[in-house]
């Protein structure tokens, strides 16, 4: 049976319970954590690649746990997501967001799209539009300076998301796909879409100058993206090559490690 099952078969896996054990662990210390705000943002500039300015800065959650370390938002929001806490803490990140970057503009500093990741609980939330219209007017942040970055996944769910990316957009504030390239890719319904720009995954980046076909790739959305009056970020440069390869394919934007790695909000400043 074993061999016909393959690794299915599964008696006892220490590495599955070790799992296990963190995610019970990470889970308690969430519902502690939301007591006492462990929570701040790292900035990570979005970079232009016509003249090495920042145009904008992605924000990214981060949490600093006195014993356990930084833990990554990649093993916290999906929990918070399923255990509703997302609904608080992606609030606090707009508003956090939101005040950062009109702090920058009151200081005088060249002015950046702020972009704020949201997960799909908070998009489909039938308040947020509401809590995020008080947001707006509580910081004084003008709209366009903010922009939601929005999974593939979520979006393309047309049917539910048309009305709410419209009203977002007629309120002046910009929408981004995230992670573009890794969810249900239907190029079909891009163009319907109301958005302003497209995020390509990292996954299409790495490598691209000695991998053909992810070029390929990249090549055909630079292409289908400029049809569609699109702008395009790369995420995740690291290299120079890929940097240089972008650069040749007439990438606009380019976000990654290259540039600068995610920092707190007075290091970010300073690349303003
Ligand atoms: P994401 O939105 O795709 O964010 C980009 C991730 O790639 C960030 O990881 C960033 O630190 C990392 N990154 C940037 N440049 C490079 C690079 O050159 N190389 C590599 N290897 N990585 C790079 P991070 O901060 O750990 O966040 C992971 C994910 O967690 C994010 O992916 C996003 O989905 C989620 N997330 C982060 N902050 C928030 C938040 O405030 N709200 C929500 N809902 N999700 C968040
Ligand atoms: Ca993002
Ligand atoms: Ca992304
Ligand atoms: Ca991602």
């Amino acid at each position: 049976i074993k061999e016909q099952m393959g690794s299915r078969v599964q008696m006892y896996d220490p590495k599955l319970s070790e799992k296990l054990a963190r995610r019970l662990l990470i889970h308690a210390e969430l519902a502690k954590a939301v007591q006492h705000w462990p929570f701040t943002l790292y900035y990570q500039p979005i970079i232009s690649l016509k003249n090495r300015q920042a145009i904008g800065m992605e924000c990214l959650i981060r949490w600093f746990h006195p014993t356990l370390g930084a833990i990554p938002p990649s093993e916290f929001i999906p929990l918070a997501e399923e255990t509703g806490l997302i609904a608080p803490i992606g609030m606090w990140v707009l508003e956090e967001a939101c005040l950062q970057n009109k702090r920058w503009q009151d200081a005088g500093l060249s002015p950046i799209v702020m972009s704020v990741n949201l997960s799909s609980r908070q998009f489909y939330d039938p308040s947020f539009l509401e809590a995020l219209n008080a947001i707006l007017q509580r910081t004084g942040l003008a709209p366009q300076w903010l922009e939601l970055e929005i999974t593939e996944g979520v979006m393309m769910d047309i049917r539910t998301t048309l009305p709410i990316l419209r009203e977002l957009r007629a309120r002046g504030i910009q929408l981004a796909i995230d992670d573009f390239g890794t969810g249900y890719s239907s190029l079909k319904y891009l163009k319907e879409l109301p958005v302003d720009k497209l995020k390509i995954d990292r996954s299409f980046i790495q490598h691209i100058e000695e991998n053909v076909v992810h070029a390929a790739i990249v090549q055909a959305l630079l292409t289908m993206s400029a049809q569609l009056e699109l702008h395009v970020v790369a995420e995740g440069v690291e290299r120079d090559e890929e940097l240089d390869a972008l650069m040749r394919m007439g990438c606009e934007y380019a976000q990654g490690f290259l540039f600068s790695r995610p920092v707190a909000a007075e290091e970010a400043s300073e690349l303003l």
